[in-house]
């Protein structure tokens, strides 16, 4: 180890920033976030430094940097893009053991910045000892997406229950424990997911009954249309903690393939007129997983709240006291309309979208025709498959020009993504000739017409 990763207490300390640029800024920036009593010495500031002095952020003096400059000083930053002047400050820094930093020039440093990742209280710090900050700030940017931003909250709620703890459990092995316990489990996760007042009851619960009898919780998590880069954050986390994964056949092979690797998978899938497992049934077998104690991840494609029946599942854990939290994702209108160059509004186009479901019943789909075919709009169908000569078909009776665009959306997002362009009236066609497969997304409007422009993206095996 070249360098000592330590982390200093600088509140109402003096610290020194020689250089008015937008280094100095940034670590004027990172100092007052520490509590520093920070002195800048520049002739000239940019911008964000004056607004600083202005709001009476920091001191500065309009002047080159001067001996007595560092006289209480804990410790300095030399950022000017004078080398003379960073060195002599260097100098002074050094012979006065004030440890002082020099951007971008590790020779005159006496200590090196880490790349930061700020969830304070918690604060993780990267550094590469200089040999690559590009790559610092790279692990950087991958620690900040597995990091909750929330996750100071967490350790505010624990300092604020560490007394309580204390007096609870005499030995600090079952202190451990309990706290291990309460950190891995629905206590934390409530705490994450913004929801304190609940997260206190429970541990409140908890420390009033001889045990911490931690019940497992259901994650309603949207998996996304296919493409896993477009899980959000608390979506991965989540998949990657769950015990037991309940997933149906829209979620895609890469996006469960990050689920974790040794938690146990079950199949509900629903295929077009075979359900595996009715909702009934799915919804009970997520309360009993669980009550059994397990973290339940419902891994659902697209958006849960979106033709998902989330709401049903969530309803049934409501009903047996189940705590759950619900996890959006990206629907697949969204998701197919981008990667197909499709806006699902536009200023001269569409002022309105809607989404609504192709699903035949008895044979026919009971749409709003009339409202479904009213101009400036877009029209977007889930399951619309089976139902695409009618949607045409009906959509011309009611008033919409047969040259209509409209787009099928073949497993948007994915490797095999297939985007099929038509009018009204020769589109089921086409698709009828075409071997379309499932998953299938409908889009009609003016706005395809924007798709032989727009189309950026290019699938491939
Ligand atoms: N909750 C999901 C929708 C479930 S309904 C969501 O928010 O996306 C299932 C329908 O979603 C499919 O019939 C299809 O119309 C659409 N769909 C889901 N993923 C798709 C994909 N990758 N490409 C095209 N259509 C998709």
């Amino acid at each position: 180890m070249d360098f000592l990763p330590v982390f200093l207490d600088l509140r109402d300390h003096r610290c020194l920033v020689v250089g008015g640029g937008e280094v100095a800024e940034r670590k004027t920036g990172l100092l007052l976030r520490a509590g520093a009593a920070v002195t800048v010495i520049a002739p000239q500031l940019c911008q964000g430094l004056r607004r600083r002095v202005a709001d009476g952020a920091v001191t500065h003096h309009a002047r080159r940097y001067a001996e007595g400059d560092l006289d209480g000083c804990r410790l300095a930053f030399a950022c000017t893009d004078d080398r003379a002047v960073n060195a002599e400050v260097s100098r002074a820094a050094q012979a006065r053991n004030i440890p002082v930093n020099v951007a971008d020039d590790p020779a005159l440093c006496s200590f090196i910045m880490p790349s930061i990742i700020d969830r304070s209280p918690i604060v993780a710090a990267v550094s590469t000892g200089g040999a690559s900050p590009v790559l610092a700030r790279l692990i950087r940017m991958r620690l900040e997406q597995l990091i909750p931003t929330t996750l100071g909250r967490l350790a505010g709620f624990t300092a604020s229950f560490r007394d309580q703890v204390k007096a609870r459990f005499a030995s600090g092995r079952e202190r451990k424990a309990f706290w291990e316990a309460v950190l891995q489990g629905p206590i934390a996760e409530r705490v994450l997911a913004g929801q304190e007042p609940a997260a206190r009851k429970m541990l409140e619960q908890a420390l009033a009954s001889s045990s911490l009898a931690v019940g497992g919780e259901v994650y309603l998590v949207g998996g996304g249309p296919g493409d896993p880069d477009l899980l959000c954050s608390r979506a991965l986390r989540l998949m990657q903690q769950a015990d037991v994964v309940v997933y149906d056949r829209l979620v895609s092979q890469a996006v469960l393939d990050l689920t974790r690797r040794d938690a146990e998978r079950l199949y509900v899938g629903k295929e077009r007129d075979r359900h595996a497992l009715p909702q009934e049934e799915i919804n009970a077998l997520l309360a009993r997983l669980a009550k059994e104690g397990k973290r339940v991840l419902r891994l659902k494609g697209g958006d849960p709240f979106i033709f998902g029946r989330g709401g049903e599942e969530i309803e049934t854990l409501m009903e047996e006291g189940v705590p759950f939290q619900v996890v959006p994702g990206i629907t697949a209108a969204a998701g197919c309309a981008a990667y197909a160059g499709i806006p699902l509004t536009h200023r001269d186009y569409s002022q309105a979208c809607l989404f609504v479901t192709g699903h035949l019943k008895d044979g026919t789909a009971d749409l709003n025709w009339t409202a479904l075919a009213q101009p400036h709009q877009t029209v977007v169908i889930y399951m619309g498959l089976n139902a695409l000569p009618i949607v045409c078909r009906e959509l011309q009776g009611h008033g919409m020009p047969a040259e209509t665009p409209i787009a099928l959306i073949e497993k948007g997002t994915t490797p095999e993504q297939r985007v099929i362009i038509g009018t009204l009236a020769d589109m089921p066609e086409r698709v009828a000739g075409a071997s379309v497969r499932a998953p299938t997304l409908i889009i009609v409007g003016e706005v395809v017409r924007l798709h032989e422009r727009l189309a950026w993206f290019e699938p491939g095996d």
